[in-house]
């Protein structure tokens, strides 16, 4: 992505290699200023509740229509464990008891780290919210895997549920690589 105009004086930008650096950075040519690029963070949280996975169903692109895992970008000013938290309440209406970290999922091509968290219903309540048309428990064997909305999501969902066998969860960290033929037939470029 090329940014064209300074986030500080709205003059364009060019890239160039600052010196002292090793890589080409959009640089402001009227104020200098230097706009690095740097990944997104998405924070996510897999639901449990008596044996049971919570998963929304999306309204919005992409994948809309598909089934997800809790998730969304990370807003200034909040942990990773609050933003998981705020998007459960947000997507799914849930409140939280027992949120642990269990994986980070590193997007390279798509400049993306997913901090995944579990946690478990704090009580049984929960709905469709913001950008979500229905909330569903699942038991393990009824996860509908091919409509799931993201490679990432179904990473971390499998070795939920391979971990919730024997109830010793990890936290792992991963590189989900982008296989795009896949991701054609997926719509999601
Ligand atoms: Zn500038």
């Amino acid at each position: 992505m090329i940014i064209q105009h300074c986030n500080l004086c709205g003059h364009l930008t060019e890239q160039m290699i600052p010196e002292g650096d090793d890589k080409p950075r959009d640089v402001c040519t009227h104020c200098g200023h230097i706009q690095y690029q740097n990944p997104k963070i998405v924070n996510a949280c897999i639901v449990e509740h008596e044996g049971k996975i919570l998963l929304g169903k999306r309204t919005i692109e992409p994948r809309s229509g598909c089934w997800n895992v809790p998730a969304g970008f990370m807003e200034n000013g909040e942990s990773t464990r609050n933003g998981a938290i705020r998007e459960v309440k947000e997507e799914v209406l849930a409140d939280l008891k027992n949120v642990t970290l269990f994986g980070v999922y590193n997007i390279i091509q798509r400049n993306q780290v997913h901090v995944y968290f579990r946690g478990e219903l704090a009580h049984p309540h929960f709905g469709a919210g913001a950008e979500t048309s229905d909330a569903k428990l699942f038991a393990p064997e009824d996860i509908p895997w091919d409509e799931l909305a993201f490679p990432v999501g179904i990473t971390a969902l499998k070795r939920y549920i391979q971990e919730m066998k024997t109830g010793n969860f990890t936290v792992q960290e991963e590189d989900i690589v982008i296989d795009y033929e896949q991701l054609k037939k997926m719509n999601l470029v």
